[in-house]
């Protein structure tokens, strides 16, 4: 699955209402959201559906955990933000800031 996609998921669970959590999933490392008293991994359900196909195509890297995150998340940001600067349509806008909005909290619960 694509980052953007992902972030794109997370920033809707949040307009949907959803609350973020600051637990992780231990699967794939995202925050845990919270609606209607159900805790769910947002991520996690929507790759469990698509799982057999993605299966096939995954490289061996996909499995190494040691990810340095707070990198990860550092280029994340600065490429939303260079997205922001060039977006004119304000559903885009306020979609790139909400996924900013993610991982700059995601970065302050990691420290
Ligand atoms: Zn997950």
């Amino acid at each position: 699955m694509e980052d953007d996609e992902i972030i794109k998921m997370l920033s809707e669970e949040l307009l949907k209402g959803a609350k973020m959590l600051s637990n992780y999933c231990p699967k794939c490392g995202y925050p845990l959201f919270e609606k209607d008293g159900k805790i769910y991994c947002p991520v996690c359900n929507l790759k469990n559906k698509t799982i057999y196909r993605r299966e096939e195509s995954k490289k061996p890297e996909d499995k190494k955990i040691d990810l340095d995150i707070e990198e990860i998340l550092d280029e994340k940001i600065i490429y939303l933000a260079k997205k922001l600067k060039d977006e004119s349509e304000v559903s885009r806008i306020k979609e790139i800031g909400e996924a900013i909005y993610i991982l700059i909290k995601i970065k302050e619960k990691i420290k």
